[in-house]
C-alpha cells in the first residue's frame, strides 16, 4: 500500500483516511490530532481535539475552554486505536506539551514530527527518534547558512551586556509561547536571579509553564508607574518581538533591543527590525540537526514541510533517499 493511503496533504492539512482524522489541520475538522499549541497548528473550531493535555491547556488559555466540541488528553508513549490506524504520540522537543504523531495502519508507520528540534531546552521533553517508514519533516531553517550556535553562549550575551550596560533596560523580544519561558529559565539557570519584568501577553502562558512545573523565579509585569523608570534600570524585559523598537519599548530606560530567534543568524534581518543584540535562540532544529535527525530515523521516504523545502530535498536525494515537498500552506515560519 502506498503512503498516501495512510496519511495525504489536503488543503485543511493532513488527512488520515483509515482513522478518519486531521493532523494540525488549518480548517475547521470534525476530528484534529494536534502536535502543539502554536497558532499555525492549533486552531480553534475542530469537533473533536485530541493533543497532550499541556497543549490542550495552551488552546484552552489561548482560545477560551469551548475551543473544540470536545477534546481528549493522550500519554505520550502510549498507543490508541482511531477507525483503522494506530496512533502514538512522541516528544517533539519543541515548546510545553508538543508531540510528534506516529500514524500506523497496515504496517505502514508514518511519523508527522510537527515542529522540533535537538537542542536542550529545558522547558519541555527532549525529541525522541522514531522508527518510521515515512518521515515528515518541517524545514523552517533548512538551509545550510542556519546553523544555531550552543544557546548557552546566546544568554551569556545577554548576561555580558546587562554587566556592561547596567543602566539600560535589555528588552529581550520573544514568542509568547515556548521561547518566552525557555529564554527565562536559561538566564534562572545561567544564575540571574533578578525579578524578569513581562509584558501583558506574556503572562498568561508563563503562569500555565509554572503549573506545568516549569519554575521561573520571580516574575512581575513590566507596567511603569509615574516616576519609577529607574527601576528598570539593567532590567531584563520579555515582550513580543513586534514592540522592541516601538513606542511601548521607549517607556524603559535607554533600552537595549533583543530578539531571540533562529532568524537572527541572517544580520540583515536583525538590522532591519532595529535589533541591537541578536540572539540565536530557535525552538526549530538547524540544518545539521534536520540532517542528523534523517540520518539518524533512517526511513525509506522523507516528505518535507513548511519552509525551505528545496534545499533538503535535493539533500536527501543526494543521498539515494525518496524525498517531496508537500507544498502546504497556511503554516508559518516561526510567528505567533
Ligand atoms: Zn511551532
Ligand atoms: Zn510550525
Amino acid at each position: 500500500m502506498r503512503p498516501e493511503e495512510v496519511l495525504c496533504p489536503t488543503p485543511a492539512g493532513l488527512y488520515c483516511k483509515p482513522g478518519d482524522f486531521h493532523i494540525d489541520p488549518v480548517r475547521p475538522v470534525a476530528r484534529a490530532l494536534i502536535t502543539h499549541g502554536h497558532s499555525d497548528h492549533a486552531r480553534a473550531g475542530h469537533g473533536a481535539v485530541l493533543a497532550t493535555r499541556e497543549t490542550l491547556r495552551i488552546m484552552a488559555a489561548r482560545y477560551g475552554e469551548d475551543f473544540a466540541g470536545s477534546t481528549e488528553a493522550v500519554t505520550l508513549g502510549e498507543p490508541l486505536r482511531i477507525g483503522g490506524a494506530d496512533v502514538t504520540f512522541h516528544p517533539a522537543g519543541h515548546v510545553l506539551g508538543s508531540a510528534q504523531i506516529a500514524v500506523e495502519a497496515k504496517g505502514l508507520r508514518i511519523v508527522a514530527s510537527g515542529d522540533y528540534k535537538r537542542s536542550r531546552d529545558p522547558t519541555c521533553l527532549p525529541f525522541e527518534p522514531v522508527k518510521c517508514h515515512v518521515f515528515i519533516t518541517e524545514a523552517t531553517f533548512a538551509l545550510p547558512v542556519f546553523r544555531h550556535p550552543p544557546p548557552d553562549e546566546e544568554i551569556g550575551k545577554l548576561l555580558r551586556s546587562l554587566a556592561q550596560f547596567p543602566t539600560r533596560a535589555h528588552l529581550v523580544g520573544a514568542y509568547s509561547l515556548g521561547k518566552a519561558q525557555r529564554v527565562i529559565r536559561m538566564l534562572r539557570d545561567a544564575g540571574w536571579e533578578k525579578t524578569v519584568y513581562l509584558h501583558g501577553s506574556m503572562e498568561r502562558l508563563c503562569r500555565l509553564y509554572e503549573e506545568e512545573g516549569v519554575k521561573l523565579g520571580p516574575l512581575a509585569p513590566a507596567t511603569v508607574a509615574k516616576g519609577v523608570k529607574g527601576e528598570f534600570a539593567g532590567a531584563v524585559i520579555i515582550c513580543p518581538p513586534s514592540e522592541i523598537a516601538e513606542r511601548w519599548a521607549r517607556r524603559f530606560p535607554d533600552p537595549v533591543a533583543a530578539f531571540a530567534s533562529g532568524w537572527m543568524r541572517i544580520r540583515q534581518r536583525a538590522r532591519q527590525a532595529n535589533v541591537e543584540l541578536p540572539l540565536i535562540i530557535s525552538d526549530h532544529a538547524d540544518w545539521d540537526e534536520l540532517t542528523a535527525t534523517i540520518s539518524e530515523i533512517a526511513p525509506e521516504e522523507v516528505w518535507v514541510t513548511h519552509g525551505r523545502e528545496e534545499a533538503l530535498v535535493r539533500w536527501c536525494d543526494l543521498r539515494g533517499m525518496a524525498a517531496r515537498p508537500l507544498h502546504m500552506v497556511g503554516y508559518e515560519d516561526e510567528a505567533e
